[in-house]
């Protein structure tokens, strides 16, 4: 992967504009295009040859790429010494050239070299991308790792798509406005960091989850359209591919329909992707919530391959066939690669299992002598033959083809079945390409709590679908909130809602909640406040941008597109943090520790 290919030509030439320092050219540019010419570029030692008693070989290493330098003596040099080095540009001998370098015809000959600074010798090679040491040494010397050409290019292509949405953004006439940092409780509902106060001992301000109040209130003031890349704290546990801060497009705009909304969104993160992949005129369907779970068993569906999921429970109503004749029995055809062993089946059952269904029926499709379709499967002697041909017409099976299926509520069917039609696409398809989809009209509550109460999809202020208003009390379950999701080859890459402006309906919504006035008052007396001086009818959304740029660039974590990332404890193996305070520090918040602290 070539540097240049993100620190583009235009990039150089604008460096070139500006005040040039110790350099007149950066690496990328000392071109054929310059024999002849005296040039000064300043870096990093890439890598040093000597070759014989009187010449050496030096890469120079700067932002924009590497150039070859020839000195014409045996100076001491290695890898890292930040140097300067002033020759004359000359095509390289016949033969020599490295076509992978944009400076790749020519050298810098004839040099004299400054060096500006020694380096200790580095953990690990800046210049070598497969034999990495373990992360935590990565994670260690960041600011060695950073140098490598990989992360060179996540981080300058991260900056390329926040300039993307910037500009995609400021076009529509969006307003860049910054919250607090210090704040108060948001509603994500997530454990919050909370910050002491030392002129208010005993008060706590919060880190924000997000800028959700602050973003509402901007509307109220009548800003119309605001966005932010908002840095976002949410304090839990790391398990999976997270981080305790991140980085969301965070946006809001009055007067408009959840249609706009997605139509800002789509065009800021069409012009991200281009900007970052050059990819462009990408489609983003649009399916309800009910259909995702339905065809793919999942609310954040990965599209990028079919095999999606069929209902049959109608062909087996009443059949007496116990394990079929259930609420539900969903089928699709697995993504199987060579087909599958009967031992892989015996596994795939069990995995099954394990994710709670009862069992797992499989149906190997086989064509018989006259053509007709037939199954073999352990269940094949309580078909009927117009079973098996609807079966395989609605699933669209051909010969060779295997059909897994899972009986019993729809909610078990869809989710056992979404989970082995993603894992088995993970081992045996090769899944490419970026498959952006909406999936909108989600459900306003996603469960009941112990105490019967709803627990809300998405955050307290999403403003209920008004068709199914009336539901509220008798099946909130029911109810579909006006809120929308943005997907990304199968990751929810963020979402987004009409929100409530009418304190009379918020103040509904928290009552189904089960929130109380008293602690609706007490946490965001303030919005609900504002809403009493006019608000105006409003919406938003927020996606991250770590797991955008993670997937733009074809990494697997997000860490690799974070500049300063934490592990998946939390540790900064950098800095050390978090560290412990001094106890006159703790004392200045009017804090003392009740345990002595640990070493983290
Ligand atoms: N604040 C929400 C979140 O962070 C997104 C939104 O509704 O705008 O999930």
């Amino acid at each position: 992967m070539q540097l240049a290919s993100t620190f583009g030509r235009d990039s150089v030439l604008n460096l070139l504009a500006s005040p040039k320092g110790l350099r007149s050219h950066y690496a990328s540019v000392v071109t054929e295009e310059i024999v002849g010419q005296e040039v000064s570029v300043c870096g990093w030692v890439a890598s040093v040859r000597e070759h014989g008693e009187h010449l050496t070989f030096i890469d120079l290493r700067d932002a924009t790429g590497i150039v070859q330098c020839v000195i014409s003596e045996r100076i001491e040099l290695h890898p890292e010494w930040v140097v300067r080095v002033v020759g004359r540009v000359a095509k390289r001998p016949l033969g020599t050239e490295n076509l992978a370098l944009a400076s790749g015809q020519v050298e810098i000959s004839d040099a004299r070299l400054e060096v500006l600074s020694i380096a200790n010798a580095v953990p690990f090679s800046v210049s070598d991308q497969k034999d990495l040491p373990d992360e935590s040494v990565r994670l260690r010397y960041r600011f060695v790792d950073l140098r490598r050409a990989r992360l060179q290019r996540n981080i300058r292509t991260r900056a390329q798509i926040n300039k993307a949405i910037r500009r995609s953004l400021e076009s529509f006439g969006f307003l860049e406005i910054e919250t607090p940092m210090l704040w108060t409780p948001t509603p994500e509902g997530a454990r919050e960091f909370s910050v002491p106060s030392r002129l208010q001992p005993g008060n706590f301000y919060v880190l924000p989850q997000s800028p959700q109040i602050a973003k509402q209130l901007l509307m109220v003031s009548g800003f119309d359209r605001y966005y932010q890349i908002a840095r976002c704290m949410r304090d839990e546990d790391l398990r999976s591919d997270r981080q305790f801060e991140f980085t969301q497009l965070d946006l809001e705009a009055s007067f408009i329909t959840q249609e706009d909304i997605r139509d800002f969104v789509t065009r800021a993160v069409s012009e991200a992707t281009e900007a970052a992949t050059g990819l462009s005129d990408l489609d983003f369907p649009v399916i309800t919530y009910r259909e995702a779970i339905s065809r793919y068993g999942s609310d954040k569906p990965d599209i990028r391959f079919g095999h999606e999921i069929f209902e049959l429970s109608d062909l087996f109503l009443g059949s007496g066939i116990r394990a079929l004749d259930q609420p539900s029995v969903g089928a699709f055809i697995a993504p199987a690669g060579e087909g599958f062993s009967r031992s892989k089946l015996d596994q795939l059952v069990d995995r099954a299992k394990t994710l709670g269904a009862a069992g797992l029926l499989w149906l190997r499709v086989k064509q018989g002598p006259d053509g007709t379709f037939e199954v073999d499967s352990p269940i094949a002697k309580f078909l009927k033959a117009e079973q098996i041909a609807t079966i395989i017409s609605r699933l669209g099976a051909k010969a060779g083809d295997v059909v897994l299926a899972v009986s019993g509520e729809f909610a078990l069917t869809r989710s056992v079945l979404g989970t082995l039609r993603v894992e088995l696409a993970k081992a045996n398809l090769r899944l490419e390409g970026l498959r952006y989809l909406w999936v909108i009209d989600f459900p306003m509550f996603e469960d009941l709590d112990e105490e019967g109460n709803p627990i809300a999809a998405h955050h307290p202020f999403t403003m209920p679908n008004i068709d199914d208003f009336e539901l509220m009390a008798s099946d909130p379950l029911a109810v579909r909130a006006q809120s929308y999701d943005l997907v990304l080859n199968g990751w929810e890459l963020g979402s987004g809602s009409i929100r409530i402006h009418d304190p009379k309906v918020q103040s509904e919504v928290f009552t189904a909640l089960g929130i109380s006035d008293e602690v609706a008052n007490q946490r965001f007396g303030f919005l609900l406040d504002a809403f009493g001086f006019g608000a105006p009818p409003h919406g938003g959304f927020a996606f991250g941008i770590d797991r955008l740029a993670a997937l733009l660039c074809g990494e697997d974590t997000i860490r690799e597109v974070i500049a300063f990332p934490k592990t998946q404890s939390g540790l900064d193996l950098m800095t050390g943090a978090p560290k412990q305070i001094s106890k006159e520090t703790l004392s200045s918040y009017g804090l003392t520790l009740r345990e002595s602290p640990k070493k983290s």
